[in-house]
């Protein structure tokens, strides 16, 4: 499989349930540096299972291809494609510059595209495939602060529909997960108040854990889940009914 933003996070917590059942994993990321990365690849050969790490901006179209070769040269073919990778340029839309809204989009939308794009050349080929993209609650009821981003997940949305519509055909599915207020470093980074504001909206009362939604990620990829496509699942603790 492969999957991006995989260092940290809900990315990580993706590799590592993969991991238990034994798959081949390759994961991109972004980071300065390559702390997270070499500490998840790790965990994931301590794990037993073969593991490959790329430092890769997903929003470049021609790196995403040069990417997708190397890794169908080594592995011959992708069965599961995660799109993960996201980042947030927080503002009001009256302070928002346009760099902050095209690298959200670049990085959460284009990015997707990029993969999908090189990723279901070989998925076609072998007439099955399981593309999961990582959308978000934003992207169904938007927040103050976050228009770039809310309209890069809600166009994930509109992708993964259109696609799956595209490839069912094909032996593909195509699904996306929108996760709620999950623990990470995406946000850790919110001030005190934005966090306690999602708290208190939150039925189940709690923050969402990593893991919890690499579960319905992976059930996604698995038998479980043949007989599904352009779905969205919501996995918020009941932020979002
Ligand atoms: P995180 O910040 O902990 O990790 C993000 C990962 O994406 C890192 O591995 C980073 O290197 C990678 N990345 C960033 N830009 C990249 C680029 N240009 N190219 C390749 N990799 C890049 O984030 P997280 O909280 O684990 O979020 C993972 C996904 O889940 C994101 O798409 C995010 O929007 C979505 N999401 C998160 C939450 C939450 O509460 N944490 C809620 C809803 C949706």
């Amino acid at each position: 499989m492969v999957i991006t933003g995989g260092s940290k996070g809900i990315g990580r917590a993706c590799c590592l349930r993969f991991a238990k059942e034994g798959a081949r994993i390759v994961f991109v990321h972004c980071d300065p540096d390559e702390i997270a990365a070499h500490e998840t690849l790790g965990v994931l050969e301590k794990a037993g299972v073969e593991a490959k790490a790329r430092k890769l901006d997903i929003s470049s179209f021609s790196a995403v291809e040069e990417f997708f070769q190397e890794v169908l040269r080594e592995f011959h073919r992708v069965d599961v494609l995660v799109n993960n990778a996201g980042i947030t340029r927080d503002a009001l839309l009256m302070r928002m510059s346009e760099d902050q809204w095209d690298q959200a989009l670049l990085v959460n939308l284009k990015g997707v595209f990029n993969c999908t794009k090189a990723a279901i050349r070989s998925m076609v080929k072998e007439r099955r495939g399981r593309i999961i993209n990582i959308s978000s609650v934003v992207g169904q009821i938007g927040n103050i602060g976050q228009s770039n981003y809310a309209a890069s997940k809600a166009g994930i949305i509109g992708f993964t529909k259109s696609v799956a519509r595209e490839l069912a055909g094909r032996g593909i599915t195509v699904n996306a997960v929108a996760p709620g207020f999950i623990n990470t470093e995406m946000t850790e980074r919110l001030p005190e108040k934005v966090k306690e504001t999602f708290l208190a909206q939150i039925p189940m009362g709690r923050i969402g854990d990593p893991e919890e939604v690499a579960e319905t990620v992976y059930w996604l990829a698995s038998i479980g889940a043949n007989y599904l496509t352009g779905q969205v699942i919501h996995v918020n603790g009941g932020l979002y009914m």
